[in-house]
């Protein structure tokens, strides 16, 4: 076809880059255990850290929201589409997060799009840190305010560049708390110190903390106060964002946050505005999953067993995984082909751990990207570790 050369010539370059991606087609998605290519593999790539995507109550709540509310709720939040179900997923969000009110969007991605946008713009300034997720990296492209990029968890830096930084409309300070590449946390008690010294916001991106982190699953403000590193009852973070797709095992994103923020958001987040509302069924099942939070705290403490497991199995092996301090572990092998490698090798041998290569990371840290989950069995674990050191012997 004419003047579409360059779709070729493109792939072909990502190709020899190792750098295409291609869908793989899983018969049994996000579950313990996935068939891929007719092979029954150990899954240790889902971000359903509690498992609670087929838990069958959160199935079952799934499928009585859609015969109450429907498949779809029909249109944006502000025409027709904002259903009692929203509603009371708000409340319980902005009650886990110990906010006045929650909003949800309809993924962690456009969330993130519609909350940035509409805090900044033109002549506003965000700081924002190198590793942040690329949805976050969007939403300051598009916002047009100027953006300062930190080394990754440098306060330092960040300090230097907010004192240097001419004076500005608004600033925001932006970091995953969770860095979803890397497993390691943002230290939240420093960027809440300079964002008060500084008169900024703060807005962290809590996908991957929001059930996980805290002895209660409520993210990276718990874990700070109980290791006595921040008061408690205190407001540390102005802008809670998270996901419903992830350790909630449903679909969508949410933000927690004062009332008054709800409203200016509800007015000025394009991507609430012009998308329609969350299906009924993601809603439904996140509700019941924020309901198996409280009640089934032994699912996080199976998680976190199997996170302590692997990483002292690992770091035995003599790989540094010493960052993480979650339950992501990333496998770094630098080049593209040799992660590939890797991850074919471990298919061969019954454990689906997918490589992740630029532009997901930077270049020449392409990795595996372990993750575990609450319904790993120990023995599952401990056989992933004894074929990783196998592996990592093999190589050299
Ligand atoms: N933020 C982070 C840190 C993420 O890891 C992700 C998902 N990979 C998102 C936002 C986007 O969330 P969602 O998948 O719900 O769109």
């Amino acid at each position: 076809m004419p003047g579409t050369d360059f779709v070729l010539d493109e792939l072909e370059r990502l190709e020899s880059l190792d750098q295409r991606r291609v869908l793989k087609s899983l018969k049994q998605a996000n579950a313990r255990v996935v068939s891929y290519q007719g092979s029954q593999l150990v899954n240790f790539s889902s971000n359903d850290y509690l498992g609670l995507a087929s838990h069958p109550r959160v199935k079952a709540a799934a499928q009585a929201a859609i015969e109450e509310f429907h498949a779809s709720a029909g249109s944006s939040r502000l025409i027709c589409g904002n259903l009692e179900i929203h509603e009371r997923l708000e409340s319980r969000l902005a009650g886990l997060k110990q906010k006045e009110a929650a909003l949800v969007f309809s993924s962690g991605y456009v969330a993130n799009l519609g909350i940035i946008t509409a805090l900044v713009g033109e002549g506003d300034q965000i700081f924002s840190d190198a590793l942040n997720h690329a949805s976050i990296i969007d939403g300051c492209r598009l916002s047009r305010a100027q953006v300062f990029v930190y080394r990754h968890r440098d306060l330092n830096h960040l300090e230097y560049l907010l004192r240097g930084a001419p004076a500005a409309r608004r600033r925001l300070i932006v970091s995953d708390a969770v860095f979803s590449m890397d497993g390691d946390v943002a230290d939240l008690p420093g960027m809440a110190a300079l964002a008060a010294a500084y008169d900024c916001l703060l807005m962290l991106d809590e996908a991957h903390a929001t059930g996980v982190l805290g002895s209660t699953g409520r993210g990276i403000v718990e874990h700070f106060v109980e290791r006595g590193e921040l008061g408690p009852g205190k407001e540390y973070v102005d802008v809670a964002m998270g996901t419903l797709s992830k350790a909630l095992g449903s679909f969508g994103g949410f933000v927690a946050c004062s009332s008054n923020l709800r409203e200016f958001l509800i007015n000025k987040a394009r991507s609430l505005i012009f998308a329609t509302a969350l299906p009924p069924s993601a809603a439904g099942a996140a509700l019941e999953s924020l309901h198996l939070l409280s009640e089934e705290p032994l699912r996080r403490e199976a998680l976190w067993r199997n996170f302590d497991a692997l990483k002292s199995r690992l770091s035995e092996s003599g790989f540094d995984v010493a960052a993480s301090e979650t339950p992501i572990l990333p496998l770094t092998f630098g080049t593209e082909a040799a992660a590939l490698r890797m991850s074919e090798r471990l298919a061969e041998r019954g454990y689906f751990v997918p490589a992740i290569r630029p532009p997901s990371v930077p270049k020449g840290t392409s990795r595996l990207r372990i993750t575990l989950c609450a319904t790993h069995f120990s023995g599952e674990v401990e056989g992933f570790a004894k074929e990783l050191s196998e592996l990592a012997q093999d190589r050299g």
